[in-house]
């Protein structure tokens, strides 16, 4: 994520304490569910989101939002550790 690209203010669901990964990978692809329950399709099914697109998910607010530390900060070294992670699960 570009420094710029960060939106400073909101909160980042990666940042949060309920933003959990989910076990397992499809096809390398990490997924990840928030453990508030707040992501949900239209018939109340839960709905989980790729890594990538939670990397760039924020809302206003969220009345269940619990950070894990300062969000740039954060999400850079989050960034940083799944790329590797992604790294070693393509090479192996
Ligand atoms: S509790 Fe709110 S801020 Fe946290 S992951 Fe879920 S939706 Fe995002």
């Amino acid at each position: 994520m570009q420094e710029e690209e960060f939106q400073s203010g909101k909160i980042y669901c990666a940042n949060c304490f309920h933003c959990k990964l989910l076990p397992g990978s499809e096809g390398g692809i990490l997924r990840i569910r928030c453990t508030a329950g707040k992501w949900k399709k239209k018939l109340e099914q839960e709905k989980v989101y790729r890594l990538c697109t939670i990397m760039r998910r924020f809302r206003d607010e969220c009345e269940y939002y619990e950070d894990m530390g300062e969000s740039t900060e954060f999400i850079r070294e989050l960034r940083k550790s799944t790329n590797n992670e992604d790294s070693s699960t393509k090479s192996s």
